[in-house]
């Protein structure tokens, strides 16, 4: 049932109840007054019907006084014989204006002359005869009981009848209701609409002596009982009432409701300037309610505009990301990106990504970001277990929440690493799947990044010994040989072993190979981190020194010179292998304009200590003097 429904029927039974009863409460008020009203009636019409009674009586008293006087009835009374006294009575009472009577002779006889029955009654003694045989009893009526009743009901203003000892009834007014076989007398007082009685004794002539005029009105006068009348008016006035109420309170109901309903809709809609339409002014339910609506709309807005704003951080750090997986970006650079989109997407504190700097190394911190808080601990925890077993790990300490997620690109790889995050509240299954996505893209890029790095080292780096191939040679040398200046010059040692061809031909080329490069570990160990020592081609390498004049350059190769001679080569099948090396050394731009120049005069250097001798340092410019010999 619709809430309009509920509201009206309840206002119908709100209104339909206390009106009936109203109504039966009014009727019965109407009617009990309307019975005090018949009832007084009735009293004043059997008081009149007293006085017409007693009126009566006197009258027939009097008629009864003038029959002493009439001749022909005397005459007939002092024959003192019964049948001629009752042969002269008819006349004789006719002429006195009476309507009966009944003659009680001595002897018993008692005989009835006249209209019967009837009221007015007057007793009147007379001797018999002159002689005096007793006395005849003469009873006289003055009137009939119809003319009686008529008249008192025409008086009194009601329906009369009379009633007979029996019940039966002897004479009523044409207004009197029912027929002879109502039992007035019995009646008790009636409901509402009924008739209502009252009796009252009366002697008669030509009935048993205990005759009773009875009296009955319809307290409403016959109509439509006015009490109902009034009922159903008041209960009909009642009910339109209640129902134009109702209709009225359920409409402006209604429109309230439909406002705050709209409202909802366009909230619903994400539209929140509905809020404004609220009526809130006020201090009824409804104006809480809309205070309550505002509230909810204003927090609802907040609540959008604050995700719309985590979307837009989400979708930047996912841009971010994706760029960074895509980019060939190098190592820390990439943690970094993943551990700040970690920290993003999930919403966290803080977070750091854990690494081993090389191949069973310690782990140590990559990339931190976020807060930072004490979650450091908390991560170390989830950090040592995803990392032992492999798996995601997740850990509460205190009201800290961490989560950690090794880097592998496949289950049962060893991880390269773990990233983990930490915030005050615990992480959904969507978020660890997350976090879960992102090491692992990020462990696939770590992967591409390594194998990267291999390609790029291996496209400069020479096999054999480790140090930095031709190519790169020539390209560091460039760019140094187009930086160098008076001020900050750079230098070239060339370096080429005394008759290798010898220690191959000897003891085979393997061995020569372990020559090699038990040499250019020494050069490696000789030269400076800024330097960069390379493998010229064949069994001859070379250094650029970064910074340094020929001088400088000179003591080094020296150095090396002297380190490459100390080497203890060989074993017990080939015995010591004596191995040395003849460098020559120029420098830029002291020794020329441009890189071939440097070359040149580090060559022609090289060549001039073979000439001298071999396991010597010669220096291409003359102005610095002979070669320090060693030998
Ligand atoms: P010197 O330079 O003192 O004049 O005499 P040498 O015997 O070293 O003469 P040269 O420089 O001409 O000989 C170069 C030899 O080095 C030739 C070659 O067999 C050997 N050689 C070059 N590259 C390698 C290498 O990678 N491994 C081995 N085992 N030998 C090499
Ligand atoms: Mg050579
Ligand atoms: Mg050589």
């Amino acid at each position: 049932m619709s809430f309009r429904r509920q509201l009206f029927l309840s206002l119908a039974v709100l209104v339909v109840v206390p009106a009936v009863i109203a109504a039966l409460a009014i009727g019965r008020v109407v009617t009990a007054n309307e019975n005090a009203k018949a009832d007084a009636r009735l009293q004043a019409a059997s008081r009149v019907s007293g006085v017409i009674e007693s009126t009566a009586n006197r009258r027939s008293a009097a008629r009864a006084e003038t029959l002493q006087e009439d001749r022909a009835l005397r005459r007939a009374i002092n024959t003192g014989r019964p049948s001629v006294i009752l042969e002269a009575l008819p006349a004789a009472v006719k002429r006195a204006g009476l309507v009966g009577v009944i003659a009680k002779f001595p002897s018993g006889r008692t005989e009835t002359v006249g209209v019967t029955p009837a009221v007015g009654i007057a007793n009147v003694k007379a001797p018999l005869g002159p002689t005096g045989k007793g006395e005849v009893l003469f009873t006289f009526a003055f009137q009939s009981a119809p003319a009686y009743v008529n008249e008192v009901a025409e008086t009194g203003g009601v329906p009369v009848a009379l009633v007979g000892e029996d019940g039966r009834v002897l004479a009523k007014s044409s207004t009197f209701p029912g027929d002879d076989a109502i039992n007035l007398k019995v009646m008790p007082p009636q409901p509402l609409g009924r008739w209502r009685s009252a009796e009252q004794p009366i002697s008669t002539l030509g009935t048993a002596s205990n005759a009773e005029v009875v009296f009955a009105l319809n307290p409403s006068g016959g109509t439509s009982p006015l009490a109902s009348r009034l009922v159903l008016g008041v209960l009909a006035a009642f009910i339109i009432v209640g129902i134009t109420l109702g209709f009225v309170l359920v409409r402006a109901l209604r429109w309230r409701i439909e406002t705050f309903l709209g409202a909802a809709e366009k909230l619903g809609r994400g539209d929140f300037s509905a809020a404004a339409q609220i009526p809130a002014a006020g201090h009824d339910e409804f104006a809480k309610l809309g205070r309550a609506f505002i509230g909810m709309a204003r927090q609802l807005d907040q609540r959008v505009d604050q995700l719309e704003r985590e979307r837009e951080r989400v979708q930047s750090s996912l841009l971010r990301l994706g760029k960074a997986f895509a980019a060939n970006l190098d190592r820390d650079t990439l943690v970094e990106l993943v551990v700040e989109s970690a920290v993003d997407g999930l919403t966290a504190d803080a977070g750091r990504a854990l690494m081993p700097s090389g191949p069973g190394g310690t782990p140590e911190t990559r990339g931190s970001f976020g807060a930072v808080l004490d979650s450091w601990d908390a991560l170390g925890e989830v950090e040592r277990r995803a990392l032992a077993t492999g798996t995601s790990a997740t850990a509460e300490v205190g009201e800290l929440h961490a989560i950690a997620e090794p880097m592998q690109v496949e289950r049962g790889d060893g991880p390269l690493g773990v990233i983990s995050v930490a915030r005050m509240r615990p992480f959904d299954p969507g978020e660890r799947e997350l976090l879960a996505y992102l090491t692992e893209q990020a462990a696939v890029s770590l992967r591409n990044v390594g194998r990267h790095e291999d390609v790029a080292r291996e496209s400069i780096t020479d096999e054999l010994t480790g140090l930095a191939n031709r190519r790169r040679f020539d390209d560091v040398l460039a760019h140094a040989a187009a930086r160098a200046t008076n001020e900050d010059p750079i230098a070239l040692v060339m370096l080429d072993l005394d008759r290798f061809k010898v220690i191959n031909d000897t003891h085979g080329h393997p061995f020569g190979d372990k020559v090699l490069k038990a040499v250019a570990r020494v050069v490696r160990e000789t030269a400076r981190d800024r330097d960069l020592p390379a493998r010229y081609g064949g069994e001859e390498l070379a250094v650029v020194l970064a910074t340094g004049d020929t001088e400088a350059a000179r003591h080094f190769a020296e150095r090396l010179r002297l380190a490459i001679e100390a080497l203890e080569l060989g074993d017990d099948t080939t015995g010591a292998v004596p191995v040395t090396a003849s460098l020559g050394v120029a420098s830029l731009p002291s020794d020329g304009d441009d890189v071939g120049d440097l070359v040149r005069a580090a060559d022609e250097a090289l060549y001039r200590a073979k000439r001298g001798g071999r396991n010597r340092v010669e220096s291409a410019s003359p102005a610095k003097g002979p070669a320090g010999e060693v030998r």
